[in-house]
């Protein structure tokens, strides 16, 4: 495995490995299991797998968050290799953004405004979508894979990839988990045993809405209200818990079709966020 820190590096290194697949995993690094699930498939995918590892100030709309973000390289590198990752795109902030940088890829409609976009401000997706457009063309990959954890993310990359016409596959994979259900995140490092006991709640209610849409109810405002039930047990400040398209992030009154179920939340200082999909059946 080789670590490049420019775009001309991640290039002159890909340049040899173009005649067979290339499978792109971006990351923040703080590895952790629900990144290795991406490089896996990745790997399973692909004759070549490059993660790129760069925590990206364009989309922190909190300089707190930001500072305070996990930054593990060795760690993440050493993880990577175990992985089988091929090659580490680390660049700096420079390389990403060099003096004069003037350019932001904006997607806009409910799927960049809503939610996320409305709670964190529009810089978040606007900042998402340029380093994800700046990642895609530096290593012209194949297939690039993604959390569904991060589904409106997701919903955004789709959005700009069909919209630009960018000959890549999105693969997204399922939300990787720790044993008590919380979904794996750089930032649960963060949390006290108290708070990870109370972010508990949030895939508890996550369960709740299933089980209940399970059982025939189909109302999200019911729904919500059981999901509603179960965090006020972890005494966590609610940003939303909504019901949702999952490609187009608009609301959904009546779950007749796939719906998504997101929820986002502070625990402490801690920001999460968790979905999960639920359909007409239920399931
Ligand atoms: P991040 O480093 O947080 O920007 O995440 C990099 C990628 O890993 C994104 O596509 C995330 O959606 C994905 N990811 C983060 N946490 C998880 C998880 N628990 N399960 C699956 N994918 C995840």
């Amino acid at each position: 495995m080789i670590v490049v820190r420019t775009v001309a590096d991640l290039r002159a290194a890909l340049r040899e490995r173009r005649g067979g697949s290339i499978g792109l995993v971006p990351t923040m690094g703080a590895l952790h299991e629900g990144h290795l699930t991406l490089v896996r498939a990745a790997r399973a995918d692909n004759d070549t797998v490059v993660m790129s590892i760069f925590v990206n100030p364009a989309q922190f709309t909190e300089q707190a968050d930001l500072a305070a973000y996990p930054r593990t390289e060795e760690r993440d590198v050493a993880l990577a290799e175990e992985a089988g990752v091929d090659v580490v795109f680390a660049p700096d902030g420079g390389e990403m953004y060099p003096d004069g940088f003037s350019t932001t890829v904006s997607v806009t409609g409910s799927v960049a405004e809503t939610l996320e976009g409305a709670q964190r401000g529009r810089a978040h997706f606007d900042g998402v979508a340029t380093v994800v457009t700046k990642l895609l063309l530096a290593a012209l990959p194949d297939a690039a894979y993604f959390g569904a954890k991060d589904a409106q993310q997701v919903a955004v990359l789709r959005r700009l990839t069909a919209d630009l016409n960018v000959p890549v596959e999105l693969v997204v994979c399922p939300t990787s988990r720790d044993d008590d259900g919380l979904a794996r995140s750089s930032r649960n490092a963060r949390l006290s045993p108290d708070e990870r006991a109370r972010a508990l709640a949030i895939p508890r209610a996550l369960q709740a809405v299933t089980d209940a849409a399970a059982s025939g109810i189909r109302d999200s405002r019911a729904l919500r209200d059981r999901a509603l039930d179960v965090l006020a047990q972890g005494m966590i400040a609610l940003e939303y818990v909504a019901f949702v398209d999952p490609e187009t992030f608009e609301p959904v009154p009546q779950v007749d079709r796939p719906t998504l179920v997101a929820i986002a939340a502070r625990v402490g200082a801690t920001r999460l966020i968790d979905n999960t999909v639920i359909d007409a059946g239920g399931s």
